[in-house]
């Protein structure tokens, strides 16, 4: 199969469902691939591990080919022949999956939302770990992340550090507790694991009967690490309003458990060397933003007949935490104030999708408003290096990446303070935060009034104190909300990890 190299730094193996840009569906696909770097960066040796999807970005993919093995894995009582193609992503090597199942299970043309996903990413996460034992691999860390692959963490300890893959400790990170991929109990049972040992409560029994088991009930009890995208949200999570019914087993588990901040991939996400915009710009050069500002109204239809009207801009997942009832009443609030909305945005709850589908149709032709109910990578660079304002009215957000990316643009983020927004934005009338800090408008209350208030108050600085916004603008903009820090953190805590592991294996 392929060696495990060696490096001085750590061996670290990333096990996920998405990886930007080749199969990114929000913030997880993202951090895989800055944290990543970054860790590559600081002199680690990485490796990722994906799903292979039918509905990948193939051409963002370098020098793929199939490797010259076949990984039989086991799972409902059967072996299954995965094929094992390698390529290069950002600079990364990764390891993509085929299965030979007959229930193609990468090959559905879109990543997750299928009645069989415990299946297949618990057959998924199995074939990873079959893989990187025949592939005679000495990680030092194994990180999985999200529910999709927390199957990793009772897997390598109850199956395949008895097989000896034993040189890895894991970390498992949850990018959100909503997502918890419960199923009934008997349906772990194809991956291996073993249903009467794991359904306990104090293992991977869910929470809400006692027939189901939790996936990242499992990558919390059985990693060695945990972490959460934010220090916030690893708070709130503890709670029981909050923890999505993890809050005891994350308070008993507390020792292991962590909230470190997500970066952005700064590479990607520069304004000036991105090739998605019309013209690039920098903070000493913002008649560039001004010129991208102007090429997105002409390329939607948008007035362009006064120029400094502002214009703000919206990019999510149009799910109930991203308050889509605010991002409503958003729109509707800034077209009274004078400004102009654009909103990118694709929904996988049909009511809401059609819900903005009538929005968007409504505004079709208007000057001022437009809604594109899509997801669309090129775009969403425009969209950031168009607006001056980004809205973020969240319930709840683990970490959220857009505030980041927003001000690496120099958009004025506008948030409600929860979860990784309270740790990155803020606001830029509060006197009790140091002024090198003030960075955006926050409200608390998840209501119509802490919208308008936010809103009323960024419209109120960039139309009557220009200078001011101009000099917020160029803060943002140098901000760093690079991987740097983060990745060390994480660096800290694997390392730790390990001395603990190395220290107890001498003993
Ligand atoms: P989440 O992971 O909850 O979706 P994050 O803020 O952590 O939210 O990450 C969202 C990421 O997905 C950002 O990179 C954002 O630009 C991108 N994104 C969200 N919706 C779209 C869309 N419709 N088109 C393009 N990119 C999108």
């Amino acid at each position: 199969l392929t060696s495990s190299p060696t490096c001085p730094g750590l061996y670290v193996i990333h096990i996920a469902a998405e990886m930007a840009p080749v199969a990114k569906v929000g913030g997880l696909g993202d951090v895989v691939t800055g944290l990543g770097k970054a860790l590559q960066n600081r002199g680690h040796l990485v490796e990722i591990v994906l799903p292979k999807y039918d509905c990948m970005q193939y051409d963002r993919i370098r020098d793929l080919r199939a490797l010259d093995v076949v990984v039989e894995s086991y799972f409902g009582g059967r072996l299954f022949k995965n094929k094992i193609w390698v390529g290069t992503v950002e600079g990364l090597p990764v390891y993509f999956i085929e299965p030979h199942h007959p229930d193609k299970y990468f090959w559905r043309g879109k990543f997750y939302g299928e009645h069989d996903d415990f299946k297949r990413f618990s057959f998924f996460s199995r074939v990873a770990l079959e893989f990187l034992l025949q592939a005679g691999k000495k990680p030092d860390i194994i990180h999985c992340h999200d529910w999709q692959t927390a199957f990793v963490a009772p897997l390598y300890w109850d199956l395949y550090a008895p097989k000896g893959l034993n040189s890895a400790r894991i970390c498992f990170t949850c990018h959100n507790f909503e997502y918890q991929g419960t199923a009934p109990a008997s349906e772990l049972a194809y991956c291996g694991l073993d249903v009467h040992q794991l359904n306990r409560p104090d293992r991977m029994q869910d929470h809400s009967a006692h027939d189901r088991v939790n996936p990242v009930k499992g990558g919390v009890v059985f990693s060695n690490i945990v972490t959460t995208v934010s220090p916030t949200y690893a708070q709130e999570v503890r709670t029981a309003e909050e923890g999505r019914g993890l809050h005891s087993t994350l308070n008993l588990h507390s020792k292991k458990f962590i909230g470190i901040l997500n970066g952005i991939d700064t590479d990607t996400w520069n304004p000036a060397t991105d090739t998605y915009l019309k013209i690039q710009y920098t903070a000493n050069d913002l008649q560039g933003k001004a010129e991208n500002k102007e090429a997105m109204r002409r390329h939607l239809g948008l007035s362009s007949a006064a120029v400094r009207k502002p214009l703000v801009g919206c990019i999510t997942r149009l799910v109930p935490q991203k308050g889509v009832h605010l991002i409503r009443h958003a729109i509707y609030r800034t077209l009274e104030l004078g400004g102009q909305f654009v909103l990118l945005g694709s929904s996988p709850v049909t009511h809401i999708q059609r819900e903005f589908e009538g929005i968007a149709n409504h505004f079709r032709n208007h000057d001022h408003i437009r809604l594109i109910l899509k997801y669309d990578e090129s775009l969403s660079h425009s969209i950031y290096a168009a607006s001056d304002m980004f809205i973020i009215p969240s319930i709840f957000e683990p970490c959220g990446l857009t505030q980041m990316i927003a001000m690496r643009y120099g958009s004025i983020p506008i948030v409600r303070k929860t979860g990784g927004l309270n740790d990155s934005v803020f606001d830029v009338d509060d006197d009790t935060i140091p002024h090198a800090f003030r960075n955006g408008f926050t409200f608390s209350t998840p209501d119509e009034q802490g919208v308008n208030n936010a809103l009323e108050r960024a419209f109120n600085l960039y139309i009557n104190n220009p200078e001011s916004w101009q000099q917020l603008v160029l803060k943002d903009m140098n901000m760093d909300f690079s991987w740097e820090s983060s990745s060390a953190h994480y660096e800290e805590l694997y390392l730790k990890s390990v001395a603990r592991a190395r220290a107890a294996s001498r003993t």
